[in-house]
């Protein structure tokens, strides 16, 4: 029997061939320890991350020194937050960050709010946006840190980072985005874009799970964290912990391929979704979630009026493997935060599914997979409705 077609990349993506090709000497010939500075195997794996290190900074505008390697986005999150809190609250103790966030910057906020932090949650307009004057009136003489998320993981849309970065810089806080799902889809660069921190994972843009990083700015201002895992003092002190070369150089090279191919691949990824939209609307009682173009190319987020999306889900799943809502929060029962953000009803967020197009989609799983939601979708609301 075929696979699904596979439908879901903002919960994770397959490992591009060339990416796995890049990886590959570091897991057996190259083995070594790259804090090992007596001998060849560990100078070799040394210079790697080292390679590594100044490819992804580059990509970004950034130092190499200014590169924390961690385990995901999760940890880069809890770093940042956690760490900026820890290292500034001599200075204040309060935050400003965004109802639709990911719960990795979510929890570690709650977290904060039980030892005495205040945390401010910013709501979103319809489209998913917030709004900058907003930000402005929330920004206190005691905020040290604003979080916002440059790309949404459930219904693909961007903040206007730019704006925000400017914003924090002249009211000198600190500003942390939540890269996960925006680094190689849309352009980032610290220095333009005034980030003074920004979690990044690579198996969002077709590298390994179990490699992320945190950029950390080192001037005009330098950024005090303090470390949320303390041991060997790698990275600077800032995370201990042995590096794993192979997740290091494959998320550096699935970052340049990612960043050289974007403007073609967005190109690609829109057209693939328009034509999907197209296809589903004349259903009818469909309604898309999320900005209409202020949207990553590869996230068409829609709920079907009348339809409960488990059993849309189930009806699909031989064909398309998607999700409804997050992935990450699809294990309970309650509808999604960002679909109850942007004005959804529990029924419409619960009847909600998630279409994360790729780099390997192709027009014809899209036919397929748009032929299937047209054949199902008016069966079960026929069945529903008797
Ligand atoms: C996937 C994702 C995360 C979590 O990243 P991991 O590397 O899996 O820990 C955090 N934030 C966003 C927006 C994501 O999409």
């Amino acid at each position: 029997m075929n696979r699904p077609i596979y439908l879901d990349h903002h919960a994770t993506t397959p490992i591009d061939d060339r990416v796995w090709a890049a990886m590959l000497p570091y897991f057996r010939e190259q083995f070594g320890n790259p804090a090992s500075n007596s001998h060849l195997y560990g100078w070799e794996a040394d210079a790697a991350v080292s390679l590594a290190r100044e490819k992804m900074a580059a990509a970004i505008g950034a130092e190499p020194d200014e590169i924390v390697f961690t385990s995901g986005a999760t940890e880069a999150n809890n770093l940042a937050i956690k760490g900026c809190a820890e290292a500034n609250m001599s200075r204040g103790r309060h935050i400003i960050t965004v109802c639709t966030e990911h719960n990795a910057v979510l929890d570690p906020c709650h977290y904060l709010e039980s030892l005495g932090f205040e945390v401010t949650y910013l709501p979103v307009d319809d489209a998913g946006l917030i709004d900058i004057n907003d930000l402005a009136s929330c920004l206190r003489k005691d905020t040290i840190l604003v979080s916002i998320m440059a790309a949404n993981n459930e219904i693909g849309v961007l903040q206007p980072i730019a704006e925000i970065g400017q914003l924090c810089h002249d009211r000198s806080v600190y500003f942390h985005t939540d890269a996960a799902q925006a680094i190689g889809k849309i352009p980032l660069h610290v220095g333009d874009q005034n980030i003074d921190l920004m979690s990044l994972t690579a198996h969002k843009i077709y590298g390994a799970k179990g490699i992320g990083a945190l950029y950390v700015r080192r001037r005009n201002p330098r950024v005090a964290i303090a470390p949320q895992l303390h041991g060997g003092g790698h990275e600077r002190g800032l995370r201990s912990g042995t590096l794993y070369p192979p997740q290091i150089v494959g998320m550096a090279e699935a970052m340049t391929i990612a960043i050289a191919e974007m403007s073609t691949e967005s190109e690609r990824l829109t057209k693939l979704r328009s034509h999907l939209w197209q296809t589903i609307q004349p259903l009818g009682g469909v309604t898309l979630n999320g900005h209409p173009t202020q949207r990553l190319a590869g996230n068409l987020n829609v709920s079907f009026n009348g339809l409960n999306g488990d059993r849309l889900l189930r009806a699909l799943q031989s064909v398309v493997a998607v999700s409804s809502g997050s992935a990450c929060t699809s294990a309970k029962a309650t509808p999604s935060h960002v679909l109850k953000a942007i004005g959804r009803s529990d029924a419409l967020a619960r009847a909600s599914i998630r279409f994360g197009l790729g780099r390997f989609t192709t027009i014809g799983e899209i036919d397929i997979v748009a032929a299937k939601v047209c054949e199902v979708v008016p069966e079960l609301r026929d069945y529903d409705g008797h």
